[in-house]
């Protein structure tokens, strides 16, 4: 076991519906220490890709992103979720449904903050059905820049997003994957890597 499947062994809560909860060390407290070994863990994965910017989502996906960040020595970029109208022409806008909230959001980055040709790193908390993924995919793409990996914390292996991900042809490293978890049981199965 690594040191996050230990974390999440040990503080995080399976709720009903296929939510884990990890809101004392990851999403809501925050473990500075912890995410500093899941920076250097990024690196080690990532050693091979160039890497310019990260970009992440608001609002879970930006402690991740910064410490990363340290290691990369890139800036990060975070998508904001917008449910205003922007200016077109100014902004990249996806849309994305929230698999925690079941409801849709616009995603949107200043054009400002990614140039085509530029390698980008995208970080997040979790992997689930991908959806958040796939909105950050497209407004990297439509910005011409170039998706160099995809780094997850945690991702949900029984859900679809892995696979649509990795089936993509993406470099996408999760440090941990959840096979099987139940809330009744408490069990969790954490799948080799
Ligand atoms: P997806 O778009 O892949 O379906 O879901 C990814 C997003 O939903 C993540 O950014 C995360 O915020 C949230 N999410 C998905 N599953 C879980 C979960 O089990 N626990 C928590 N805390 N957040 C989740």
């Amino acid at each position: 076991m690594n040191f996050l499947e230990e974390r999440i062994r040990r503080d995080g809560i399976i709720k009903e519906g296929n939510v884990l909860k990890v809101d004392s060390f990851l999403n809501h407290q925050m473990d500075i220490g912890l995410f500093e070994r899941m920076g250097e863990e990024f690196r080690r994965r990532f050693a091979e890709e160039k890497i310019d910017k990260i970009l992440t989502i608001e609002a879970s996906g930006i402690g991740i992103a910064c410490i990363a960040a340290r290691y990369f020595h890139v800036p990060v970029v975070f998508a904001k979720k917008s449910k205003s109208v922007n200016i077109e022409g100014e902004m990249y806008i996806a849309e994305v449904e929230s698999f925690t909230h079941k409801c849709k959001n616009q995603v949107i980055v200043s054009r400002k903050f990614l140039s085509p040709g530029e390698n980008i790193l995208i970080i997040d908390d979790f992997l689930a059905n991908g959806c958040a993924l796939q909105g950050l995919i497209s407004i990297v793409t439509e910005a011409g820049a170039n998706v160099a990996g995809i780094g997850i914390a945690i991702e949900k292996g029984f859900q679809v997003g892995g696979r649509m991900i990795r089936n993509l042809g993406y470099h996408l490293e999760s440090l941990a994957i959840i096979d099987e978890m139940d809330a009744e049981s408490g069990k969790l199965v954490f799948r080799e890597q």
